[in-house]
């Protein structure tokens, strides 16, 4: 058994990615079964390619819960580690190899001023029984729990359409969590007028003026949007996709729906990540992307892609780097895995037992939901 000092994650900072990369492999081998890596498709490649299952959060904390390991190892972000929890079996323990992994989306709505905002709701005279709040699998277990305990869901953004139809049949009005951009997109979408969308800011509240918007405009608005955004999907905008289209005549633009609407509207296709892969993998050789997500995953499907023909290209060249899931390093995946050798788990995501209860009866409505 290796001595502690051994498993200090500052002995593992110190040396360079590619002296992991054996010690990587070596901890695999050994911990075999009882271990499962999962990596999230805007993971780095020193860190992705040692994964067990790749894919978007939902799809790998699901693959997860659906095997014998008793440790799941979460290159992700914490939201996605904290679903794994909530998703996980009993006996199964989840680890986000640097805590500081977090996401600013997520980090945009927390629970004490999604309480705050509800409360608004009802004191302008919206009804309980009126409005339902969803949230975007982008969001913490609390979020989740909040909506799950007030007869919401969570959504994907692949499902997101169908979650505001699900909503839609059970109440007037939807509260959409922390993505803006997800809620108003699905909205616009389904024709929702833009001044029945409102959007409420956590961080305005003059009196009586709960979120920056008055009671009477949210007793009328179908949708209220919580100010939240990606900081790596905001980034784009409508005149990258002008220059792009100059740039390469005929190319296809798809982006996530993460994106302005007024990006998404000058798109030729949305869709989740998983979605994306799918276009790209079917279209045919000599076909042109932009796409409009993290530059890992571009970068990954640009080099996949290339000896069938295909060109693929980022939609903004300048940065749209997922800075946070970058923390996770393939030192820190080292020294999860070796600690889990010496018996020691470390940066264990453990979600409370009364949120986790709520976070689950959210996430499972949302097989409720007819795409
Ligand atoms: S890409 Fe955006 S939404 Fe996804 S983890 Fe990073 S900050 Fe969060």
């Amino acid at each position: 058994m290796a001595e502690p000092e051994a498993c200090s994650l500052e002995n593992y900072l110190a040396l360079p990615d590619h002296s992991m990369d054996e010690r990587i492999a070596a901890a695999r081998q050994a911990l075999g079964k009882t271990t499962i890596l999962l990596g999230h498709h805007y993971q780095r490649d020193e860190v992705i390619r040692f994964a067990d299952f790749t894919g978007d959060s939902y799809k790998l904390s699901k693959a997860a819960s659906e095997t014998e390991a008793q440790f799941i190892v979460f290159c992700g972000v914490h939201f996605m580690a904290e679903s794994a929890d909530v998703l996980g079996h009993a006996g199964q323990q989840v680890i986000l190899p640097d805590l500081n992994a977090g996401c600013s989306m997520a980090d945009m709505a927390e629970i004490g001023q999604v309480e705050e905002c509800w409360q608004t709701l009802l004191d302008a005279g919206v009804g309980e029984d009126e409005i339902l709040p969803l949230t975007y699998m982008n969001s913490s277990a609390a979020i989740k729990a909040f909506c799950g305990e007030r007869g919401g869901l969570v959504c994907t953004s692949s499902n997101a359409r169908g979650a505001f139809h699900w909503a839609f049949q059970r109440a007037k009005k939807i509260l959409f969590l922390p993505d803006q951009h997800l809620g108003r997109n699905t909205g616009h979408a389904m024709g929702i007028p833009l001044s029945e969308m409102v959007v409420y800011d956590p961080w305005q509240g003059l009196a009586g003026i709960g979120g920056g918007i008055t009671p009477e405009r949210l007793r009328v608005a179908k949708v209220i949007l919580w100010k939240g955004h990606c900081s790596v999907h905001q980034r784009f905008l409508p005149e990258h996709v002008t220059n792009v289209r100059a740039k390469y005549p005929g190319i296809q633009v798809i982006v996530h729906p993460e994106c302005r609407l007024e990006v998404c509207e000058k798109a030729d296709a949305l869709g989740s990540t998983e979605r994306l892969i799918k276009i790209v993998r079917e279209a045919p050789a000599g076909s042109t992307f932009a796409i409009g997500t993290e530059i890992h995953l571009v970068n990954r499907l640009a080099k996949e892609f290339a000896p069938l023909g295909k060109r693929i290209v980022t939609l903004d060249d300048t940065g749209c780097l997922c800075t946070t899931m970058y923390r996770i390093s393939p030192q820190h995946l080292a020294w999860a895995l070796e600690n889990l050798i010496a018996g020691r788990v470390v940066n264990r995501i453990q979600v409370r037992e009364d949120v986790k209860y709520w976070a689950r009866v959210a996430l499972d409505r949302m097989l409720e939901i007819r795409a």
